[in-house]
């Protein structure tokens, strides 16, 4: 069977010898005759296989073309004498003769074995390329071959290779996380700023879920978030675009992380999807904290201010209770700032802001002089002093010039300072209370086991009080550590010579506990709220 131009289909003789057919091009030697006999049936199979859209046909082993059918011309525009006429080779690109020869030498020792898959070059005849793609199964003397010419399907998997690379390195060149869902809303990428951003390792473990699902499935608080009210949710069907300032993501070890993003609709290959771009802003919200807590403090200095002009600091009182006899035994003095409008301001809101903005020594010296003018009309009193004026001399002569001015009895006041506050420099802190202490006054040491140096400190200061931090105090009946702790204390307090106060005691099973374990006084909600002095 054999083949030539499509008019050859069309009844022209079938019959003929190479010598005759490839005579026209006239360039080719004689391949040797071959003469077959054509029956109906066989004319049929050559109409079908010259209207095959496949490029079908036969080689020798000497590399000439002994059979192709009309698609041969279609494709190349070579008669199909002239691509008979030469060998198969010098119409190969000259990059892909090589690898040709390689593939034809293969195909002689897998002898019977049909080949797939080969790919090479063919020049047509104005001088460009087609892409072939060959199926070949070798027989006795003659490969019979099925073709295709994959050119355009080539340059078109070419061109949508470049388009996704182009698009791969845009995404991956952007600091932000990024991600496109298909019009499904699952996610078919994410860049790799996006997969570090949520903890991930690898985009494989978010590709083909929901990102609502996997990271925006709770609020910021960690109550459900709905996908139904997910603004990236509409963005595909919509085709709205959503910039969102703050938000929250979760990352894939539960850790929140607050983001902002914005969203617009993207074309993929199943209809709309979206695009996303978000950012970390964690450091944008710790930036905009720190500023309005700056803001608050230099607000709170100057309210501070005034009200020390305007008389509006109130020291309120609370009662220090003996726990073998049950009677008040003193009372703490609890620093506090009264608002224009009336209203109580605690310590802890503007205390700061003093310490920092150098008015603590100020309000120091006035809290110094209240608790002198207490006692000097005979009042008992503990009163609270900052680190920043602990080793001041100034203070020390404030204090020494009330008692003068006042007459006031030392023995009725106690100097209340934090571990912290004598850690910053122990030896001052020494020196200062030795001479509190050798006026008559009495020393206590403020939170006592929140610092470093508890111990040490009760060894080497002059103190006569232990005031046991609330947080131990608090967990005392259903913590066994805090009662451990707390026993471990009086016992070394006790054992130092050192009285024992509790402090935060809320209930009445801790206040019974605590004076089992042989703690001598108490203070705290349970016993006296801090109050207005009467
Ligand atoms: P602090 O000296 O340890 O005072 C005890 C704090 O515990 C007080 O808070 C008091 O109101 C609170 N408290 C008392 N009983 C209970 C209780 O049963 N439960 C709980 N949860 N809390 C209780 P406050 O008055 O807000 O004072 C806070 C801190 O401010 C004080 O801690 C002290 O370090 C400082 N401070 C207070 N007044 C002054 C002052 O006049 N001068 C200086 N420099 N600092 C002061
Ligand atoms: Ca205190
Ligand atoms: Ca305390």
């Amino acid at each position: 069977m054999s083949s030539r131009a499509p008019d050859a289909v069309s009844g022209g003789p079938l019959e003929q010898d190479r010598d005759e057919r490839v005579g026209t091009g006239g360039a080719a030697p004689p391949r040797g005759s071959r003469r077959s006999r054509h029956s109906r049936s066989s004319l049929s199979m050559i109409r079908l296989f010259d209207l095959s859209p496949d490029l079908l046909g036969a080689a020798s082993p000497d590399g000439y073309f002994t059979l192709l059918n009309a698609a041969w011309q279609r494709v190349l525009g070579w008669t199909l004498d002239e691509l008979m006429a030469r060998p198969f080779l010098a119409f190969v690109h000259p990059d892909d003769v090589e690898e040709t020869t390689a593939e034809i030498s293969k195909l002689a020792a897998h002898g019977g074995v049909a080949h797939y898959g080969f790919e090479n070059r063919y020049r047509t005849r104005t001088g460009d390329y087609r892409r072939i793609e060959w199926t070949i199964v070798p027989d006795i003397d003659t490969a019979y071959f099925v073709a295709k010419d994959v050119s355009d399907k080539r340059a078109a998997e070419a061109q949508r290779d470049r388009a996704a690379q182009m698009m791969r390195t845009v995404i991956e060149s952007v600091a932000d996380g990024l991600w496109v869902t298909d019009a499904r809303g699952r996610l078919i990428l994410m860049n790799h700023a996006g997969i570090r951003l949520l903890g991930y390792d690898s985009p494989d473990e978010v590709l083909g879920r929901n990102p609502h699902t996997v990271f925006h499935h709770r609020h910021e608080d960690g109550t459900p978030y709905p996908i139904d009210q997910c603004p990236l949710a509409d963005v595909g069907p919509t085709g709205r675009r959503v910039h969102v300032g703050e938000d929250t993501f979760w990352r894939r070890d539960g850790v929140p992380v607050p983001v902002s993003y914005s969203s617009a609709p993207i074309a993929t290959a199943e209809g709309a999807g979206s695009v996303v771009a978000f950012h970390d802003i964690t450091l944008v919200q710790t930036e905009r904290a720190r500023l309005r807590a700056q803001v608050a403090e230099a607000e709170w200095f100057d309210e501070i201010r005034q009200a020390m002009i305007e008389n509006r600091l109130e020291l309120f009182e609370q009662p220090i209770v003996d726990l073998s006899s049950g009677r008040t035994y003193k009372h703490e003095l609890l620093l506090r700032l009264r608002s224009r409008q009336g209203a109580v301001v605690e310590p802890r809101l503007f205390l700061p802001a003093a310490e920092k903005y150098g008015l603590i020594e100020e309000i120091d010296r006035w809290v110094i002089t209240q608790a002198i003018t207490l006692a000097a009309s005979g009042r008992r009193v503990a009163f609270n002093v900052s680190a920043e004026s602990i080793g001041k001399a100034g203070i020390l002569m404030h204090i020494e010039d009330e008692l003068a001015r006042t007459g006031a009895e030392p023995g009725l006041l106690t100097l209340e300072v934090t571990e912290t506050a004598v850690m910053d420099d122990l030896e001052e802190g020494k020196r200062f209370a030795d001479r509190l202490v050798s006026l008559g006054c009495s020393f206590a040491l403020d939170d006592f086991g929140t610092g470093y140096g508890s111990l040490t400190y009760l060894r080497q200061l002059p103190i006569t009080y232990v005031k046991i931090d609330a947080q131990f105090v608090q967990g005392l009946t259903t913590d066994p550590s805090d009662r451990a702790l707390v026993e471990a204390i009086v016992h070394i307090a006790q054992s130092l010579g050192k009285r024992t106060i509790a402090e935060g005691v809320e209930d009445e099973p801790t206040l019974r506990l605590l004076r089992d374990l042989g703690v001598e006084l108490a203070q705290g909600y349970h016993l006296g709220r801090p109050a207005p002095s009467s």
